[in-house]
C-alpha cells in the first residue's frame, strides 16, 4: 500500500552480497542528478553514532555536518546514547546473518506493534536525509536482505531495490584476501571467510533478496557488477530509471573514468573515503590469483543460481 507520492521518501535500496561492488556502484549512483548515496544505514546508530567512526567525507560522524542536519533534523539534535543503542538494538532485529534464517524466513518482521517507533523513526531518517542533501532518491547500501524488511514496514517509505550481484568466484577470492580495515578502531583487517563459506552466503543471500524483493512486489531490477565495469552508463540508466528520476548522463571521463567528490557514506567498503577519478576496470585478479581448488568448490556450491545469473 503506497500513501500519497508527496507524504512519501523515495529509497533505492541497493542490496547484495558483501564484496560485489556496491559500494562503487553507490559512488556513482551519487553522481546522478537526484540521487544521494549515504552508504549503509543500518550501521548508522553502531558504528557512527555510538563507536563515532568516520564519515566518508573523512570527518568522525558526530561533527560531520551533513549528519549533524539530518539527525537535527530527525531528533532535533544528536541523539543520546541511549536512544542509539536502542535503534542499534532494533536495527540488529533485522541483520539476520543466519543461513537457516535467511532462506527460511527472510520476509517476517518481528512483532509489528513493538517496532512501530523504529519504523517510524526510519521515516522520519530517510526523509531529513532527501530534504538535507535536497536529493528526490536516498541511495542506501546496507545490503542486508533482513533490513530491507525492516524498510518495507514504513508506508511513508517508498522503496525500490537495485540488486548487485557478482561471479561469485570473484566474490570469494576479494573475502579470501588480507586488507587492512581503516574503517575499524586499531589495525583491525578487513574480515575473511573461507570460499566454501563464502558461496553458501553468496547463494542464500542473493536468494533471499529476489525473495523479499518479489514477494512484496517492489520494484525490481538485478543487475551485474561486470556489466556496470562493461557498460556504466546503460546499467547506470537502467537503475536510475528504477528510481523514478529523469536520466542524465553520468560524468563519463575519456578513459572511462569518474570524478567522485567528497561524499557523507556511513559504512562500506574503504574505497568510499578515495575522491578524485575513479577507473572503472573489471577487478578479475581471481582468474590467476585463486587456488584451482577453491574456484571448484565456489563453482560447484554456487550451481544453479551461478548460472542464472549468466556466469559459466
Ligand atoms: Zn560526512
Amino acid at each position: 500500500m503506497h500513501s500519497d507520492p508527496s507524504s512519501t521518501t523515495r529509497v533505492l535500496y541497493l542490496a547484495g552480497w558483501g564484496r560485489s561492488g556496491s559500494t562503487l556502484a553507490e559512488r556513482l549512483l551519487d553522481q546522478v542528478p537526484g540521487l544521494v548515496g549515504v552508504g549503509e544505514i543500518k550501521f548508522l546508530w553502531e558504528r557512527g553514532l555510538l563507536q563515532n567512526r568516520r564519515c566518508s567525507c573523512g570527518t568522525p560522524l558526530r561533527s560531520c555536518e551533513f549528519w549533524v542536519d539530518v539527525l537535527g533534523e530527525t531528533f532535533g539534535g544528536l541523539p543520546d546514547d541511549a536512544t542509539a543503542r536502542a535503534l542499534d538494538a532494533a536495527s540488529r532485529r533485522f541483520r539476520t546473518r543466519h543461513l537457516p534464517g535467511l532462506l527460511l524466513k527472510p520476509a517476517s518482521p518481528p512483532d509489528a506493534d513493538a517496532m512501530l517507533w523504529y519504523y517510524q523513526t526510519l521515516e522520519r531518517l530517510y526523509r531529513a536525509v532527501a530534504r538535507v542533501s535536497g536529493a528526490e532518491v536516498v541511495v542506501d547500501s546496507s545490503k542486508f536482505p533482513s533490513y530491507l524488511t525492516a524498510l518495507l514496514q514504513g508506508p511513508a517509505l517508498d522503496v525500490r531495490v537495485a540488486h548487485i550481484v557478482r561471479d561469485p568466484r570473484a566474490v570469494a577470492y576479494s573475502w579470501q584476501r588480507h586488507r587492512a580495515d581503516p574503517d575499524a578502531p586499531g589495525d583491525a583487517q578487513m574480515p575473511r571467510m573461507h570460499p566454501g563459506a563464502t558461496a553458501l552466503y553468496w547463494s542464500a543471500w542473493n536468494l533471499a533478496t529476489e525473495r523479499i524483493a518479489t514477494r512484496t512486489d517492489r520494484p525490481y531490477l538485478r543487475f551485474r557488477y561486470e556489466d556496470l565495469i562493461a557498460d556504466p552508463a546503460g546499467t547506470l540508466a537502467a537503475i536510475t530509471k528504477l528510481s523514478g528520476v529523469p536520466a542524465a548522463a553520468l560524468p563519463l571521463g575519456d578513459r572511462g573514468e569518474v570524478f567522485v567528490p567528497r561524499t557523507h557514506q556511513v559504512s562500506g567498503n574503504p574505497m568510499r573515503f578515495h575522491t578524485g577519478p575513479v577507473a572503472l576496470r573489471l577487478d578479475d585478479e581471481w582468474t590467476t590469483g585463486m587456488a584451482t581448488r577453491h574456484r571448484y568448490l565456489t563453482g560447484a556450491v554456487t550451481v544453479p543460481l551461478r548460472h542464472r545469473y549468466g556466469y559459466h
